[in-house]
């Protein structure tokens, strides 16, 4: 059942009627579900059941410090890129021992942090990466734990600028100098091959790319078994898709079958990288009719949510559900619903037929947790919105929309 129901016509978020929200804290606010989250993390720990695998939920999905705090609660690790993530990991009370930290641009300063936190594993993405790492743990007198990512090169058959795992990609290091690169680590007095790593791109909605990767890297994990590296982790990254509209991604159980299958000879311990897929389907945003407008070519929709608070359609095309908090009856016509943003992309909503909205009323962008507010930014000097967490018939706010006067925090005139 969704968390985000119609009650007699009017959207709630589990128990809590969404005009509430918006009149009480006003808009564009996110607000997640408990339930919604809760239920996507257990599912994933269902679905591998036995296998136990090690759940690094993406932070830069989703990096309120609430949602944060919740995965952690429930026994989740967490998938870092950057050194402010870890600090945000920290300060919501995960673990540093079950984080891995992934990116093509970790600066010394930042593994040095991760190091002294006692971070799981470092995914190195180059050779200079390798060396870099292998410094700092010399400075640090520790080895670093590291696995290799590498780029399996297969399409993973989603939009183009979220395939990370293709021959032309900035991510990982190319599959044939994986061998070298271990071999060549054994050497290294600050680093330990600890594991091996992939992530090959991001909403998948097809199974058979990700068997396909994850079978030349769970070869590659018993080649270097058998080569008597160390290793103990096999890190099969994120990237499971969510219904945004028509898709049909593999179910979670239909995931855990290709992963379990794909990996069941290697003996390791296994370690998801799962973002979208926790928190995409437990969040909505919450926006507010400004003005109608009709052109002789077209009717728009003016929202007071722009693309600084949801990049995810200017950025990849992507589609949100757009649907009023109170049901309307009527005829529909074909709407395009823009923000206030100064750029012909801030188009949030494109070719919807919609009983034609009116100034006032209350919509929401449907999946809208992941990649939603962790893109949010400033442009147009508008300040980021607020987020509320529900859960059940209670909710509060998790941060407080931006001030004005927080839109030139740390300048000087
Ligand atoms: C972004 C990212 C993920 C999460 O991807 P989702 O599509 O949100 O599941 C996992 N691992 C790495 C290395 C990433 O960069």
């Amino acid at each position: 059942m969704s968390s985000f129901p119609y009650r007699k016509g009017v959207l709630h978020a589990e128990a809590v009627p969404l005009p509430a929200i918006a009149d009480a804290v006003g808009t564009p606010t996110y607000v997640y579900s408990t339930a919604a989250l809760t239920q996507a993390f257990r599912a994933v720990t269902e679905a591998f059941s036995d296998a136990r695998p090690l759940v690094c939920y993406s932070v830069k999905a989703n990096s309120n410090l609430a949602i944060l705090r919740l995965f952690a609660g429930l026994g989740g690790g967490f998938d870092i890129v950057s050194g402010g993530e870890l600090a945000r990991v920290r300060h919501a009370g995960g673990e540093a021992a079950k984080t891995v930290f992934a990116g093509v641009g970790k600066t010394q300063e930042e593994m040095e942090a991760a190091l002294a936190a006692g971070i799981l594993l470092f995914n190195v993405e180059s050779a200079e990466e390798l060396e870099a790492l292998d410094a700092v743990g010399r400075r640090l007198g520790r080895r670093a734990p590291f696995a290799l990512r590498v780029n399996p090169e297969v399409d993973p058959r989603t939009h183009r600028y979220i395939a990370t795992g293709l021959k032309t990609s900035k991510f990982g290091v190319p599959f044939e100098e994986a061998v070298d690169l271990y071999a060549r680590s054994k050497k290294l007095k600050g680093v330990r091959a600890a594991g091996l790593d992939c992530h090959i791109g991001s909403q998948l909605t097809q199974s058979s790319p990700l068997r396909a990767a994850l079978g030349k890297v769970a070869g590659l994990y018993q080649e270097l078994k058998a080569q008597k590296h160390a290793l103990e982790y096999l890190d099969v990254g994120g990237g499971l898709g969510i219904t945004y509209s028509d898709e049909t991604p593999p179910s979670v159980e239909e995931y855990a079958r290709v992963v379990l299958n794909a990996t069941k000879d290697t003996g390791a311990r296994l370690v998801l990288e799962p973002g979208r897929s926790l928190v995409g389907n437990a969040g909505v945003l919450l926006t507010r009719v400004l003005y109608r407008k009709q052109t002789p070519a077209k009717h728009f929709t003016v929202v007071d949510a722009g693309m600084n608070d949801l990049l995810r359609p200017a950025l990849y095309e992507a589609h949100h559900a757009f649907v009023p908090l109170l049901k309307r009856r009527g005829k529909a016509v074909e709407v395009d619903v823009v923000g206030p943003v100064c750029e012909s992309t801030d188009v949030l909503a494109k070719a919807r037929p919609l009983v034609l909205p009116q100034a006032g009323e209350l919509y929401a962008f449907l999946s809208a947790g992941a990649y939603g507010m962790s893109m949010a930014s400033n442009y147009n000097s508008r300040p980021r919105p607020a987020e509320v967490l529900v859960d059940g018939e209670a909710w509060r706010v998790v941060r407080e929309r931006e001030r004005t006067e927080d839109l030139w925090r740390g300048e000087r005139a």
